[in-house]
C-alpha cells in the first residue's frame, strides 16, 4: 500500500508545488514508484510537469471530476516518465469544496477515491492549497504523512502554530495515524539576518514540540527559471543549489 504524504502550509509561495515537484523527481530516479496528485485549483504542479490544465480537463477531466465522484482517479492518471506519474488539477477545482459539504463523509472523500489505486504506488505526494480548508483536510484524512514547507522569514513561522493545530485536531479527530513529517524550512538565504532568525528559531522550538526540522532548501533563481520551463530544476539546470538537500528528503520519505 501506498505511503501517502500532503504537502501542506496555508500560506502561499513557500514552495509546496516546487517541494512535491522535486521530491517526484528524486522518487521517479530512485525507482519508486510515485504518483503526484495536485490538489489545488491553481494547478501549479500540473503545469510543473509541462501538461495544460485547461486541455487536461478537456480531453480526461481533473481532480474537480473526481472529488465531485464523475471520474475516479484512473481516469485521469497521466505518465510522466517510468515510475512517475501525475493526477492534474484545474480552475474547476475551487468549486469541489462546496459540492463536499452533500457527501456523507464530507472529509473522507479522497480517502475513498484513494482506495482502488493505492496499492499501484510505493508513494503518493499530495500538493495542497495556501488555505486550511476541505480539500486540505480531505488530504490529511487520506494520508500517513504531513510535510510543512516553509519559507524562512518571520510571518512565515508565525503561521505554523495554526497549521500544526489543524494537523493536531485532525489526528485526534479524523485520522490518528497522520504523522507529521516535520518541516522544510525553503527560500533560504544563508548568512542573511532575516533567515538566519527564523531558522533558528524554527530549530530552538522543535525538540520541545517534537518536530523534525529538515536541512534547509538554499534559495536560487533557477527555480523560477526550471517552473517556466515547466521542467525539474535539476533537468535544467544540475548544478542547482538544494539537490543534496531534496534528494535527502526523498530518501528520508523512503525510509519513512
Ligand atoms: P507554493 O506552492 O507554496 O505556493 P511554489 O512552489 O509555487 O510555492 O513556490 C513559490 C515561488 O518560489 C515560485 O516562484 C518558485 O519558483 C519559487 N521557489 C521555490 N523554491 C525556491 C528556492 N529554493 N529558491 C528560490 N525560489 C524558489
Ligand atoms: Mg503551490
Amino acid at each position: 500500500m501506498a505511503k501517502i504524504i500532503t504537502i501542506a502550509n496555508q500560506k502561499g509561495g513557500v514552495a509546496k508545488t516546487t517541494t512535491a515537484r522535486h521530491l517526484a523527481y528524486f522518487l521517479d530516479q530512485f525507482g519508486c514508484k510515485t504518483l503526484c496528485i495536485d490538489n489545488d485549483h491553481q494547478a501549479n504542479l500540473t503545469l510543473y510537469f509541462g501538461l495544460d490544465p485547461i486541455q487536461c480537463e478537456q480531453e480526461r477531466g481533473s481532480m474537480y471530476g473526481v472529488i465531485t465522484g464523475s471520474l475516479s482517479l484512473a481516469d485521469i492518471i497521466i505518465p510522466i516518465s517510468e515510475h512517475l506519474s501525475v493526477v492534474p488539477s484545474a480552475l474547476s477545482l475551487a468549486e469541489a469544496g462546496a459540492r463536499l459539504v452533500q457527501e456523507t463523509d464530507v472529509n473522507g472523500v479522497l480517502r475513498e477515491r484513494l482506495r482502488p489505486i493505492q496499492d499501484d504506488y510505493d508513494i503518493i505526494l499530495i500538493d495542497s492549497g495556501p488555505n486550511l480548508e476541505r480539500l486540505l483536510i480531505n488530504a490529511l484524512v487520506a494520508s500517513r504523512f504531513v510535510l510543512v514547507p516553509t519559507k524562512t522569514d518571520s510571518l512565515s513561522i508565525s503561521g505554523i502554530p495554526a497549521l500544526l493545530g489543524t494537523i493536531q485536531k485532525v489526528r485526534a479527530s479524523l485520522n490518528p495515524g497522520l504523522h507529521l513529517l516535520g518541516v522544510l524550512p525553503t527560500i533560504y538565504h544563508s548568512g542573511r539576518l532575516a533567515d538566519e532568525k527564523a531558522i533558528g528559531q524554527l530549530r530552538e522550538q522543535a525538540p520541545q514540540a517534537g518536530v523534525r526540522i529538515f536541512d534547509p532548501i538554499p534559495a536560487a533563481t533557477n527555480y523560477d527559471k526550471a517552473a517556466d520551463l515547466q521542467q525539474s530544476v535539476f533537468e535544467s539546470f544540475p548544478e542547482t543549489p538544494g539537490r543534496l538537500e531534496y534528494e535527502t528528503l526523498a530518501n528520508y520519505i523512503v525510509e519513512a
